[in-house]
């Protein structure tokens, strides 16, 4: 949330409960605003996390953080250290779940895995509530798919095991299904399914009218799961390999780009090549030491010039974050044609395929979500060629890859779905195959326009429509509508 968010929150939310009745006299009037209110001996503050130093000061006793999958790490931490003198130190999460290992489901899986259950009173069966288990047709006449509307009446809740109807307004209680040791944090697991005042019907047109199945599992099943369609894995990379070794040289590539990723603590560096017959090849994988002490000043970069003119690359797009003075270096060794600062914007998406280049500044803006959409759907697609070698630099390219999440969320503000990208580890080989590629495509550009073999150079376009396709809900791929 937004500080403005976090206002109007407390404006249309919080307020209320606080105009009349008995919560009425137990407020100070005269500390109480949209950021802070003192009730009894107790006070509570409002706080965004969309900046870390936001409870910074303050000295707490109970913190809790909603939309917990969507957190910058860095405002958890300060949040804790405000706890730190409190003899209670209680802390609550809320969130959605996201993709699976990552924030709030890493946590559940941690816990002790508290599910909201139901015995049948028919048969006694405690069964925790399953989207295609315990939901049955019964007016298939019900459904307009045109409309997108289900009517009242066409879904009901029945037991998985004995098929009767189950209310949930009884019969419900929270199960421990992973007690451990006794010792384990307490972890609670609920839906929209066990939401009373919404039936199984409206869940129905909620689903019919999800914009895909990731979505439709996350904000209303509140499970986590990853479209397939953008999720990366191993078979992407090692079912692209060719006969061929890792070179270390430009041998007789035609075009060649390379793309580095400036890091804490290492630098990550990827180098392409393209054939004379139009095939994009990894060349290269590499990490470098960021130098450290005054003794080693620029060996990080010395490291990297030295690896670079091994492949005397056509493109050189380094990003801009983290780099100092590196890419103004790297310019004045390889030309301000060769080397293009990458300006990478990544706080909400525009959906923008084009990489923008900037001749004077020697830049290039590019949006994060499309351009890693397009990559992970030219890998996906067989269109990167690696080597055969299943090395440490391999391996490494692949878990990096495997830490990006595209995904559809709800916008805060407008509630409409919208495509984010995050990350659930390090993703830097990710990023600079990313800025590799920004810069090859540049270099197939200019072929294009000197109009040398289109055909070969049509093949590699990327169809950003494609890639943003998604998996439909088990309901639309049903009666096929989307
Ligand atoms: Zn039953």
């Amino acid at each position: 949330m937004t500080n403005k968010q976090m206002k109007d929150f407390v404006k249309a939310r919080v307020n209320p409960e606080f105009q009349s009745g008995y919560y009425a006299g137990l407020i100070d009037k005269y500390n109480d605003s949209l950021d802070q209110k003192s009730i009894r001996n107790s006070r509570i503050y409002f706080r965004s996390s969309s900046k870390s130093g936001s409870v910074e000061g303050l000295n707490i006793s109970f913190l809790s953080i909603d939309e917990y999958d969507h957190i910058a790490p860095t405002a958890e931490v300060s949040a804790m250290e405000s706890m730190s003198s409190s003899k209670y130190g209680l802390v609550r999460r809320w969130s959605t779940p996201t993709a699976d290992g990552y924030g709030i489901s890493k946590l559940y899986d941690q816990s002790d895995q508290r599910k909201w259950v139901y015995r049948c009173p028919h048969c006694g069966l405690v069964q925790q509530l399953d989207y295609q288990k315990n939901i049955k047709l019964v007016n298939p006449d019900g459904i307009d798919i045109i409309g997108k509307k289900v009517r009242e009446g066409t879904y009901i809740y029945v037991c998985q095991k004995c098929g009767k109807e189950l209310d949930r307004w009884y019969n419900g209680f929270w199960d421990i299904t992973a007690p451990g040791d006794g010792g384990r944090i307490h972890g609670y697991s609920i839906s929209q399914l066990d939401a009373v005042w919404i039936s199984a019907s409206a869940i129905k047109e909620k689903e019919l009218s999800s914009p895909n199945k990731q979505f439709f599992m996350n904000y209303t099943l509140g499970r986590s799961y990853e479209d397939t369609s953008n999720s990366f894995y191993e078979e992407d990379v090692l079912s692209h390999r060719d006969d061929r070794p890792r070179v270390n040289t430009r041998g007789d590539y035609r075009l060649v780009s390379a793309g580095i990723d400036w890091g804490q603590n290492y630098h990550h560096l990827v180098v392409l090549g393209m054939t004379t017959g139009g095939r994009v090849d990894v060349l290269d994988l590499k990490r470098f030491n960021r130098s450290q002490g005054v003794e080693h000043i620029e060996e990080d970069l010395r490291n990297i010039i030295l690896e670079l003119e091994k492949y005397r690359p056509n493109i050189i797009v380094p990003d801009l974050g983290f780099s100092g003075n590196y890419v103004t270096l790297l310019q004045q060794h390889f030309g301000k044609q060769v080397v293009y600062g990458c300006v990478v914007k990544s706080a909400k998406s525009n959906g923008d395929p084009v990489a923008h280049f900037n001749e004077t500044s020697s830049q290039v803006t590019i949006d994060k979500l499309t351009q890693n959409v397009m990559m992970m759907s030219d890998m996906k697609r067989g269109d990167i060629h690696f080597y055969k070698n299943v090395d440490q630099d391999l391996k490494l390219f692949i878990n990096h890859w495997m830490n990006v999440v595209i995904r559809t969320d709800e916008d805060e503000t407008t509630h409409q779905p919208i495509k984010t990208i995050m990350r659930k580890g390090d993703d830097h080989f990710a990023q600079s195959s990313v800025y590799a590629k920004v810069g090859m495509n540049k270099l197939i550009d200019v072929l294009r326009e000197e109009r040398e073999t289109p055909s070969i150079v049509t093949a590699l376009d990327s169809d950003v429509g494609a890639v943003l396709n998604q998996e439909p809900t088990d309901l639309a791929s049903e009666f096929d509508i989307m």
